[in-house]
Order: structure tokens, then sequence, then C-alpha cells
């Protein structure tokens, strides 16, 4: 027998979902994620309705609800859509292509870089230390061409589409390897320390992986149907796995460890936390906390070895 929507009492409310404890039909759903990104991005101070906003978008489910929902429920915003086409065969065309639909159904400025241009692939990796972990170098990479192109575009903030699910399991991860910096780093907002930086938020916080997929499909959304191949068996993975069997059967258990670590565990961290020297990358002129930036590095290890 169908479930009746706890919200409007139509029947075919199909999904669980706040902790897993409610149920809703698609268009109570869809109103409840939208109040909630908007209490988000409201109660973190992350923009002002009507601000420069750069959202880095891959072509997947979490970018796009979030670029979609923004235009939605901000309709002043003045929205600049940055993608980075990682030239990995069979799948950066696909996700480019996801883009481009949703960017021009939305009506939307879209700015790409593609990562041949610059000299070097994303599958090149295969043939460095990090053939068994390319999403590490792939992370750095896109991180820094994101970051180049909204300073470029001169957008005031930045929004990424960090899920419930990814910052969890990243933070229990960071915590376990002792990488601080990394643990900070996973505040819903981070300030710029330097003129060549951009103030970063992240929206969707606190929507769950299934709650940004059920949205995206619900709004009809055109999304990526593949999955990178570089991801199969790495550790985000692993965690991901890891971090379903420690909530199961304890809906609220991911929003418990995200507020014992944004309330409790990161200000305290922060506190012994010495900022590292910012100083200049002599290859590429951007901030860094080495002479030669990460991303520079990454970029002539790659280029080194014949693809
Ligand atoms: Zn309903
Ligand atoms: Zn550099």
């Amino acid at each position: 027998m169908p479930l009746k929507c706890a919200k409007c009492g139509k029947e075919k409310a199909e999904l669980s979902i706040a902790d897993g404890r409610v149920r809703l039909c698609e268009i109570c759903f869809i109103d409840y994620y939208e109040k909630k990104v908007k209490e988000t991005v409201e109660k973190y101070d992350m923009f002002k309705p009507d601000e420069s906003l750069g959202i880095a978008v891959s072509g997947g489910k979490d970018s796009s609800s979030l670029l979609y929902c923004l235009r939605k429920i901000f309709p002043k915003l003045d929205i600049t859509a940055i993608h980075i086409n990682l030239g990995i065969k069979n799948y950066s065309d696909h996700c480019e292509m996801k883009v481009k639909e949703l960017t021009d159904r939305l009506d939307v400025k879209l700015i790409i870089k593609r990562v041949e241009d610059q000299g070097f692939s994303i599958d090149g990796f295969k043939n460095t230390i990090y053939r068994r972990k390319i999403c590490s170098p792939c992370g750095i990479i896109k991180r820094h061409l994101i970051d180049e192109m909204a300073i470029k575009a001169g957008v005031k903030v930045l929004a990424t589409g960090h899920n419930l699910d990814d910052t969890v399991g990243t933070m229990l991860s960071a915590f376990f390897s002792e990488d601080f910096t990394q643990l900070v780093r996973l505040k819903p907002v981070l300030y710029p320390h330097h003129p060549l930086q951009t103030k970063k938020v992240k929206p969707l916080l606190r929507m769950t992986e299934l709650e940004d997929y059920l949205y995206a499909l619900y709004s009809e959304l055109p999304i990526r149907n593949q999955s990178c191949p570089h991801s199969i068996g790495t550790q985000s993975r692993e965690t991901k796995k890891l971090l379903e069997r420690l909530s199961e059967g304890k809906p609220g258990f991911r929003y418990q460890v995200l507020n014992l670590f944004l309330k409790k565990l990161i200000p305290m961290i922060e506190d012994k936390l010495k900022q590292p020297d910012l100083t200049i990358c002599k290859s590429c002129g951007f901030p860094s906390s080495s002479e030669v930036c990460a991303y520079c590095r990454r970029v002539s290890l790659v280029k080194s070895v014949i693809n």
C-alpha cells in the first residue's frame, strides 16, 4: 500500500528523508529541499541574494541540483557556472554536454576550461606514482583551475556542491589520518586570506547524496549517467561504505557527526592550528604554502612522463 505524504497527506510518498523519519511526496520534497538550502545559505551568511556567484559544476547530481536550486530560490543572483573538462576518455565530454544542456536551459553564463589545453591529461597520471589514486592529483588540479577561473571571472563567492555524505566521509578520513588542515577546510564558509583567493561556500552541506539525486530527478535535470573510470575502488568509495555501515539503523548519524565536527572539534583544532604562511608560487603566481604550489608540482610530474 502506498504511504501518505507526511506534509500534504496525499498518497504516493515514496521516499524517506530528513534524517530518515519523514516521508514526502514529490512536490513537498522539492519544497523541503529548497527551504533547507535557503536556510543553510542564510544561517552561514554565505552570500547576498544579488551577489555575483560562481558555481562549480561537474555534470553530476550534486552540482546540477545546486545550480538549479540557487537559480530558483535566488532569482537575482548573478551566476557564472564554472566547468573543468578533465579530458578523461569516455567520460569528460559526456559531463560537459550535460553541463551545457543545463546552463542553456537556465540561461546561465558558462565558462569552461579544458585540461588538455594546459598541455597534459588526467589520464596521464596512470604513468606516475598516483596510478592507483588518480583522484588525489585530479582533485588538486580541479580545485586550482576552478579557483583561477573564479578569480579571473571576478566572482565574489564560489559555491561548490559538497553534500553531507561527502563532507562527513572526508571529515572521518581526515580525522583518522590526522590531516587537520584538510579538516578545517570542510567548514561551510572559507574566507580568503589573499586577494587571489575567493570566498568559498558549501550550500549543500546539510543535504544527503540521496536528496541531491532525488531533487535532480524530480526537477528533470540533465545529469551524467556515467561514473569516472578512475574512481573505482578508491579511498572515498571505501569511506562511503564505512559510513553506510556506521549509519545503519541510526538515521541521524551523519548530522550528529557533522555537528560534532563543526561545533566542537573544528573550532578546537582551528585554535591550535597555525595558519600556514602564504607565499606566491614561483611558477603560476597563485597563493601557496610552499615555493612551488601543489598544482604546479603535479602538472610538472605528469608532463615529465610519456603519456
Ligand atoms: Zn506532499
Ligand atoms: Zn603554482
